[in-house]
């Protein structure tokens, strides 16, 4: 199938588009290197650069090519940066989505698969969450990508999209010693840990006080080779007829300190800690059920045990302290 991966040079995209190239499809990344990396984009993929923002120059960069399927990962996706920037995240995930949808369907795409977030849901009453939970964000990085969804959905009714939304938890872990996580600045909380450890910084815990067993965070860590996998089940799944949102994570919730401990195991260096105020527009705890996954898309996970994230994570840093600024090895 001819496939466009938006974001394709970011953290989850990239790998999506190796996954894509090592199953035969023919795989185009378009992405505005504002945060991805050139050297993350595999070799065999073809390569547009261009801000979806920007819908004139998104029609030129796309003219006279065709494309049946998109992959839709290009997006802001910081919830702290969320609660003090709204407009970035409503500009680039909302209305950068329905420029990308009216330049793309006139090339012949029918169907898209969308990266979407645990953070649509809010705050859940009770864990694990299903699909039909309440969508209540308490950020405006969820807000952003659940009025996508239902910019999607109308589509769908109005002009027969097919579509899927995979609600993602925690992206973690590498595919590769040649890709892994890469965020400048960095804020997620697997890559500062093993910074830390390697470097004996300090890693700040935002919030002890939250209604979880140990006070910090409880967040549900999927690996980045299960998620990307998650995406080549969905383009299947929509010649079945199948649309709508679908959780992607483990069914396991592991606080911030235990990623901590479980760090410290992986690496065999003590990691230094300090709690730090709570992040504003942090839910205390995201674990998701992925049932639905699992039945319905045929998504058969490998690779959920944390410490096997973990060492996936920790191998890639060793490889490249600096990311892709460090030489391959
Ligand atoms: N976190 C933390 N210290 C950090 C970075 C993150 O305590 O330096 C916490 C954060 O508040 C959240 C969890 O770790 O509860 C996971 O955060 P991350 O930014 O990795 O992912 P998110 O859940 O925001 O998508």
């Amino acid at each position: 199938m001819k496939v466009l991966v938006t974001g394709g040079a970011g953290y989850i995209g990239s790998v999506v588009t190796e996954r894509l190239l090592a199953e035969g499809h023919e795989t185009t990344v378009l992405d505005d290197l504002s945060e991805g990396h050139r050297d993350a984009i595999p070799a065999a993929a073809s390569f547009v650069e261009v801000d979806l923002r920007d819908r004139a120059a998104l029609r030129g960069a796309l003219a006279g090519r065709s494309f049946e399927a998109v992959m839709h990962l290009a997006a802001s996706c910081l919830v702290g940066e969320s609660m003090e920037n709204p407009g970035k995240y409503f500009e680039n995930n909302l209305s950068a989505g329905v420029n990308l949808l009216e330049e793309t369907m006139p090339l012949g795409v029918d169907r898209i698969v969308f990266s979407s977030t645990a953070a649509t849901y809010g705050d859940p009453e009770t864990i694990p969450i299903t699909e039909d939970f309440p969508t209540e964000p308490t950020n405006s990085y969820g807000a952003s990508k659940l009025l996508f969804e239902s910019v999607l959905a109308w589509y769908s009714r109005l002009k027969g999209l097919k579509w899927i939304a995979l609600r993602y938890f925690n992206a973690a872990g590498a595919a590769s010693e040649e890709r892994g996580e890469d965020h400048d600045p960095e804020t997620h909380l697997i890559p500062l840990v093993l910074k830390a450890a390697a470097e004996g910084g300090e890693v700040q815990i935002f919030g002890d006080d939250y209604p979880t067993p140990d006070g910090t965070c409880v967040r549900d860590y999927i690996h980045i080779r299960d998620l990307a996998d998650a995406h080549l089940d969905a383009m299947r799944a929509m010649e079945r007829g199948i649309e709508g949102p679908f959780n992607l994570g483990n069914g396991a919730g592991f606080s911030v300190r235990e990623v901590i401990q479980v760090s410290e195991a992986v690496t065999g260096k003590s990691i230094r800690s300090r709690v730090a105020p709570r992040r504003p527009g942090d839910p205390p705890s995201l674990v998701a059920s992925s049932k639905r996954a699992r039945e319905i898309l045929g998504w058969n996970p490998q690779r959920g045990d944390l410490k096997g994230i973990i060492e996936s994570a920790w191998q890639w840093h060793l490889a490249r302290p600096d990311g892709y600024r460090s030489a391959a090895t």
